[in-house]
């Protein structure tokens, strides 16, 4: 056997896996659905009034596709966790090799970072 570090005990994997699994899959289907009613407002603009250049709509849609492209990202975040409980890297801080609490991780399961090294990092603005 080797002494490979691991933090997660493979009794455990299934159940983080599962866990970070559906979190992704809800992230990911929030995803679409924001970006279909970005779709259906574009579609349904009222072209009308060609001079109305920035409508409360255009705004709306604006948001929309903005919190479309964070729950992109934070689908990306949840692939790459899953990504580190294969490689049996997973709870462990990016930075330091620190372990990340299980607060942490059930609070934020995709997280990269052990809190020090966060708030480190969020100073230093190498987030
Ligand atoms: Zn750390």
């Amino acid at each position: 056997m080797t002494a490979r570090r691991t933090t997660v005990e493979a009794k455990n994997r299934d159940a983080i896996l599962e866990r970070l699994t559906a979190r992704r899959s809800a992230i990911a289907h929030s995803a679409e659905g924001l970006h279909g009613e970005a779709a259906d407002a574009m579609e349904h603009r009222d072209l009308s009034d060609l001079y109305d250049v920035e409508t409360v709509a255009d705004v709306d849609v604006g948001v929309t596709l903005t919190l479309a492209t964070r729950a992109e990202r934070s689908v990306s975040t949840f692939d790459d966790a899953i990504a580190r409980v294969a490689d049996g890297d997973y709870g462990l801080c990016t930075t330091c090799g620190g372990k990340i609490t299980q607060a942490r991780l059930r609070a934020l399961p995709a997280t990269l970072r052990c809190i020090r090294c966060s708030r480190m990092a969020s100073l230093t603005g190498s987030c």
